[in-house]
């Protein structure tokens, strides 16, 4: 019954790690977890995304398996990865399964029997399952005979109403603790943000459980933001330019725009889908299945798309339109380089996007005062970082309450984070010395002008022609008397006597806009959306007209037009990957990546379930002449090296 092919009797968590999924090390804090969780503590672990947490109950579960503990309960949101998740399983020696909707009464009974005889060693199920009387039911006998090992609960924020993808069938997760109190659990996620987490542990009652923080840092993830020009075309040179070829992930905000996209980049020859909740349930699995299975697919899509995806080579993320907040960023854009290989995050970013994001808190109507308030500055942090002239990193990681030391990167666990202050966008002039290295600011540092003078005539300009007319206008007006155009609604209101008319003919239109996007983000002037966008002084203008805070612009738009792009020179990760590889090497490869997709077919999976292609890669390098040349290869477990090492060696062979 025992899950792991090895002749030891009580295997470590190191050798379940080297044996099952053939790695040598644990990564960051994954001893320390996998070490109290075996000791049937609980825990709460937050992670990026791709810092490995699914090994972190994983190893548990198959620990405690064989030290007859019985079945790990795996909860996980999303019924339509779990055939993948049990698949990749099953391929590494691992008895697994899952309980969903899709299965037959019969199926499902066979399941529970399989369960009251121990066989399995995870089982995956939805939270909505967890909360059926037959699903009760059946948990109740296993703990009764002493089989219910653990539970994990994946992408636990999805409990709190303050994280971005809010499951209320999560609330019902509480009652693991109340009906199992000696039960250990677990709760997994890649979000960190304070309030979230907070009440994440209330909610699910994870008050004693010991707190895994690690570094949310990314290192392989370049973050680039850019001012919205012309959104179509700069998405279309950035995927010529840097990823021809590659898997990415393009996100937008509405189904329209999705469909729009897909179509554009198709008829530019790109290999592209569109994935939004408007679609049929089956063409949505089809296209996540395509996406998963076939290389060099871009999947255009709103978010929707994306939880729980695991597909480990995307090698892009692009917004064309801006998120909601840090955390749906982070969380996005975390999808892209989960091998730990060079990646990219990219978002275009424009007035429109603030606006718009603007108009949706204030007019959505579920929602309370403090609910607005609280997204409303979550907003503002974004917002900020997109205005930021410092390193992006520095700032992502500094929202999440971590520090970036320029010099030890990838330094040990965050301190304990604070309530991220939403961060003002106005800095008064001082250096801030983070850097990455590989975001745009640092790589392409953006001149700064001092825009003090202009905001000032900006947030005067509001409060005359408010004064002057007794109502507010949208931002378009207010630039054309700025600007000292002529209108025909101008010359309506007579705004051409204001003193304000022609004030700032100096600087050019986008340079307005930058400016207006700034004192909107800083929460100095409010757009209000319940009458017609137009825009309003807020009481912390006051700090610029008073010449107490001064405000700093990044250059955008002579930036555009100076800095051509030296990115276009960046090697691209493929050309990396085939500069190391000796011709020999690259045969192997190539047969050996048409093998495995025969064999990924043939077994209904994703290709990186079989293997991923750094262990394609080392294999083709070693060029192996026996089974043992093939051990200690990463991602070359025992049962994988049973089940394919003759054949992989076959496959070399054949490539020479
Ligand atoms: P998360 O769920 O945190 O986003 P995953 O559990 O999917 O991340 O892991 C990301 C990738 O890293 C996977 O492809 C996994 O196989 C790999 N991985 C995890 N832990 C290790 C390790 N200790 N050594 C090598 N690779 C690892
Ligand atoms: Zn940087």
């Amino acid at each position: 019954m025992s899950s792991l092919p090895t002749s030891s009797p009580q295997p470590t968590a190191l050798d379940v790690l080297s044996q099952v999924f053939g790695y040598q090390q644990f990564r960051g804090p994954q001893q320390a977890i996998v070490d109290h969780v075996v000791n049937g503590g609980d825990a709460l672990v937050l992670m990026p995304t791709g810092g490995g947490k699914s090994l972190c109950y994983q190893i548990p579960a198959i620990v405690r398996q064989n030290a007859g503990h019985g079945v790990t309960i795996v909860i996980s949101p999303l019924i339509a990865l779990m055939h993948d998740q049990v698949g990749a399983l099953t391929e590494a020696g691992v008895s697994a399964a899952f309980l969903n909707s899709t299965q037959t009464y019969e199926e499902s009974s066979a399941l529970e029997k399989q369960l009251l005889r121990n066989e399995l060693t995870l089982l995956y199920a939805a939270p909505e399952r967890i909360n059926t009387p037959r699903m009760k039911g059946l948990l109740a006998s296993l703990h009764e005979r002493g089989l219910l090992s653990l539970f994990a609960i994946d992408e636990a924020h999805c409990v709190s109403q303050w994280g971005h993808d809010f499951r209320p069938e999560y609330r019902s997760l509480s009652l693991l603790h109340e009906t199992f109190p000696d039960v250990p659990r677990m709760a997994l996620t890649a979000t960190a943000d304070h309030l979230t987490r907070q009440d994440m542990i209330e909610r699910l009652k994870l008050e004693e459980a010991r707190q895994f923080v690690s570094s949310f840092d990314r290192p392989n993830i370049r973050y680039t933001i850019v001012e919205k020009t012309d959104p179509t075309r700069q998405l279309l040179r950035f995927i010529q330019t840097e990823h021809d070829g590659e898997a990415g992930i393009v996100y937008c905000q509405s189904r329209k725009r999705v469909e729009e996209i897909a179509g554009m980049l198709e008829d530019a020859g790109i290999k592209a889908m569109a994935y939004h909740a408007g679609l049929d349930a089956k063409l949505r699995q089809q296209r996540q299945d395509r996406f998963l299975r076939e290389d060099g697919m871009v999947m255009v899509a709103t978010i929707a798309f994306g939880m729980g995806i695991d597909k480990p080579d995307v090698r892009f993320v692009a917004h064309l339109d801006m998120p909601k907040n840090i955390e749906g960023y982070y969380q996005e854009t975390g999808r892209a380089g989960r091998d730990g290989q060079s990646a990219d995050a990219w978002m275009v970013y424009g007035l429109q996007d603030v606006v718009n994001q603007r108009r949706m808190i204030d007019t959505s109507d579920a929602a309370s005062e403090e609910f607005k308030q609280v997204m409303r500055g979550k907003l503002d942090a974004l917002l900020s970082l997109a205005e930021d002239t410092r390193c992006r990193r520095a700032s992502l990681l500094g929202y999440f309450g971590e520090t970036l030391h320029a010099s030890e990167r990838s330094a040990g666990p965050p301190q304990a984070s604070s309530v991220p202050s939403g961060g003002s966008a106005l800095h008064e002039v001082k250096s801030v010395g983070a850097f990455c290295g590989n975001c745009d600011n640092c790589l392409n540092p953006p001149a700064v002008w001092d825009a003090t003078d202009a905001a000032r005539k900006m947030l005067s300009c509001i409060y005359r022609v408010q004064q002057a007319s007794g109502i507010s206008f949208g931002a378009g007006h207010l630039m054309d008397i700025l600007r000292g155009k002529t209108t025909e609604k101008i010359t309506q209101y007579g705004h051409e006597s204001l003193s304000t008319f022609g004030i700032g003919a100096d600087l050019a239109e986008a340079q307005w806009r930058s400016v207006l996007r700034q004192l909107i983000a800083s929460n100095m002037v409010r757009v209000n959306a319940e009458a017609f966008n137009t825009l309003q002084l807020m009481p912390d203008a006051r700090r610029v007209l008073k010449g107490e805070a001064s405000v700093l612009l990044r250059q955008q738009a002579l930036a555009t037009k100076a800095a051509k792009p030296k990115r276009g020179s960046k090697t691209s990760v493929k050309g990396l990957v085939e500069a190391t590889l000796n011709a020999g090497a690259l045969e192997r490869l190539a047969h050996l990546k048409a093998w495995r997709g025969e064999v990924a077919r043939e077994h209904n999976l994703p290709a990186f379930v079989i293997f991923h292609d750094a262990t394609l890669r080392a294999i083709a390098e070693q060029a192996p002449q026996s089974l043992q040349d093939l051990e200690g290869i990463s991602g070359m477990g025992t049962k994988k090296l049973q089940a394919y090492g003759a054949e992989v060696l076959r496959v070399c062979a054949v490539a020479g």
